[in-house]
């Protein structure tokens, strides 16, 4: 690549097409084009959120179905499961918020919570090859699913102390869900899947609300646009599902009912599919 010296600064560029450029101007960034497909480091594999106040805080009952289940499929799906945080989450945040803690101290408290549910979900997932792993060892996961693997790491996407402040509050907006999701987007996985405890997304919250009817297939700008109260997914997986280029939907499923992740695995639709619609 050539050196080129700019007449009025001196300043030395190296020519590329995005040479001098501030990286901001609109017009630049629509008119950037590269027609390359982006990389896809496991198109094979399935990222699997285990939901923390869904599913890990049920305890036993919860827990170790889910478990069976995943050990049942390792022989024949490559996964990475993810964790939630739950109630502890939410019992320091509300800790936190009541000291006025910044939104990155509040994710960081929350990452460790998520952490934590990590080593017993893959402590109980160990005999059948289970493996807990932390953000840094992304670029160790083919090595990994060589050794017949199946890599457990915390939800939390690490943002840490740069979370972002969120427009009303200080719940930071980048949790579990969403660390899920970019993780099965920057790996280029086949699936994101969630696991929680009902079947899919409803038109309220199921556990407030009777009078709520099933949405088992939306696109997420439609979802957006209906506005809904409550949602059973993070805000923040719904933007970033527009905006994806490998993970073009997301299936919600109700891990209590025996055979759904199997069968989610296997692509059948059993919950909820939140598509990219725009
Ligand atoms: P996780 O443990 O995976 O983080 P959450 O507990 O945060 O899961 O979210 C799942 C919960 O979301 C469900 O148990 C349900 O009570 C609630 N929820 C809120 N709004 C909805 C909705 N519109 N449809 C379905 N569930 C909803
Ligand atoms: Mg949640």
């Amino acid at each position: 690549m050539a050196l080129l010296r700019d007449k009025d600064s001196q300043r030395l560029h190296i020519e590329s097409r995005l040479m001098g450029e501030s990286l901001v101007s609109q017009s630049f960034i629509d008119n950037l084009r590269y027609d390359v497909k982006q990389f896809r480091s496991f198109p094979d594999v399935a990222v699997v959120k285990i939901g923390g106040q869904s599913i890990t805080d049920l305890g036993a009952r919860g827990v170790l179905p889910v478990i069976r289940e995943i050990a049942e499929n390792t022989g024949k799906h490559r996964m990475i499961i993810s964790t939630g945080g739950g109630t502890r989450s939410r019992h320091i945040y509300a800790i936190a918020m009541e000291l006025g803690m910044p939104v990155g101290i509040i994710s960081k408290l929350g990452q460790s919570v998520s952490e934590q549910n990590a080593l017993m979900i893959s402590t109980l997932l160990s005999p059948h090859g289970g493996i807990k792993i932390g953000h840094d060892d992304i670029p160790k996961l083919g090595g990994y699913f060589a050794q017949g693997c199946t890599p457990v790491i915390h939800g939390i996407p690490p943002y840490g102390y740069w979370e972002h402040p969120p427009k009303e509050g200080s719940i930071p907006p980048n949790r579990t869900d969403v660390g899920a999701f970019l993780l099965a987007e920057v790996i280029g996985a086949r699936q994101c899947i969630f696991i929680k405890d009902e079947d899919g997304l409803y038109t309220d919250n199921p556990k407030k609300n009777q009078e709520v009817q099933l949405i088992p297939r939306i696109g997420a700008g439609a979802l957006m646009d209906l506005n809904l109260d409550d949602l059973i997914v993070e805000r923040t997986v719904l933007e970033l599902l527009q905006c994806a280029r490998s993970i073009h939907e997301i299936q919600i499923i109700n891990g209590l009912k025996p055979g759904f992740i199997s069968r989610a695995l296997d692509g059948e639709h059993v919950g909820t599919i939140i598509f990219k619609d725009r």
